[in-house]
């Protein structure tokens, strides 16, 4: 078939169809009778709740380190990218940045990507020989035309930007992988699955929305293989109107539900973050009959500053930096039994 006969027949079948079955349980779930593409109602901002910061995970000092950015005024982009990069640079973090534990081969490839209040993003994935890649991924969004690069080509383009090079292989994530290699099972364990991606979400002072998610992904992952930290619209999503989700977890699983941007969307139809990642959540679950062997979590906050979280299994936790309060929060959870 002609390409552009394609394309029209696709709008009128299969795009039509895939947005009438997200209208349809957007329906069940808030009883909405049309898609919004503006938020349903302005939402009451009060400015003097900003600034706020929110993570993944109990990384305490990242999350510090946004917040105090975004109190001496940097912006959110800038502060998300500020506060990850503690991770990053963390080397008894197995799971993000320097330190993170290598693919099966003993190579640790990075992956990241942000996004702005304009809407404009950036990312790299399969990074290899340098830490911070969320701030990699900011060039690129910001250098180039385009909105990802991959291995070799973000690696050039990082040296060309005058990142610094270094060797991401510890030698207690090398220990760790040889230990790995004499009974090679690629077996990820819900919590301690080896991957707690750190994802960020950042209110500025002047209420605009921003974030950065950066992760080293599966511990033991195939050679090249990417999850949804990097993917705009799964392991992060901001739309400066109506708020910003971004996700943890199996990768592979957030990528299939396209969960950061299911979220804003939701919230986009007047659902709060909690209900929101609720059902993006639900999404998965009602799926897919293996949810009790992985983990999935989501954080998200919308434009007045509210925020939710929701994971499959006890033991996710968010970080939340208000009115220089650092406070982490436990987080509900699908599987009660
Ligand atoms: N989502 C990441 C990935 O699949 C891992 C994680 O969040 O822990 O690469």
């Amino acid at each position: 078939m002609e390409r552009r006969k394609f394309i029209k027949n696709a709008s009128l079948t299969g795009v039509g169809l895939a947005v009438g079955t997200s209208v349809s349980s957007c329906r069940n779930l808030t009883e909405k009778k049309s898609i919004q593409t503006k938020p349903k109602e302005k939402m009451p901002i009060d400015i003097s709740n900003f600034p706020i910061a929110i993570c993944t995970w109990g990384f305490v000092k990242a999350n510090a380190k946004a917040g105090e950015a975004l109190l001496s005024g940097k912006n959110a982009l800038d502060a998300a990218i500020e506060g990850v990069a503690v991770e990053e640079e963390n080397l008894k973090n197995t799971t993000v940045g320097k330190g993170g534990a290598p693919d099966r081969e003993g190579n640790v490839t990075l992956d990241a990507c942000v996004m702005d209040s304009n809407g404009d993003c950036g990312a790299v994935v399969c990074v290899g020989g340098y830490t911070n890649v969320a701030a990699l991924a900011k060039k690129v969004m910001e250098e180039t035309p385009h909105v990802m690069l991959a291995g070799k080509g973000a690696e050039e383009f990082a040296k060309v930007q005058g990142f610094k090079k270094e060797n991401l292989l510890t030698d207690a994530s090398r220990k760790a992988w040889e230990e790995w290699k004499k009974s090679p099972e690629y077996k990820p364990i819900i919590n301690i699955e080896n991957h707690d991606t750190i994802g960020m979400l950042c209110i500025d002072k002047d209420g605009d929305i921003a974030g950065a998610c950066t992760t080293s992904g599966l511990s033991y992952k195939m050679k090249g293989r990417v999850g949804d930290s990097p993917i705009i619209g799964s392991g992060l999503f901001v739309d400066n109107e109506i708020g910003g989700a971004a996700a943890t977890g199996m990768g592979e699983e957030i990528m299939k539900t396209v969960g950061s941007f299911l979220i804003v969307e939701l919230m986009r139809n007047g659902i709060s973050p909690q209900e929101a990642c609720e059902e993006a959540v639900n999404r998965i679950v009602s799926k897919n009959d293996r949810y009790k062997d992985f983990q999935i979590a989501y954080i998200a906050i919308n434009k007045a500053g509210k925020t939710g979280a929701y994971c499959i299994h006890q033991g996710f936790s968010m970080m939340k930096y208000q009115n220089k309060k650092n406070e982490r929060m436990e987080v509900d959870f699908f599987n009660k039994v």
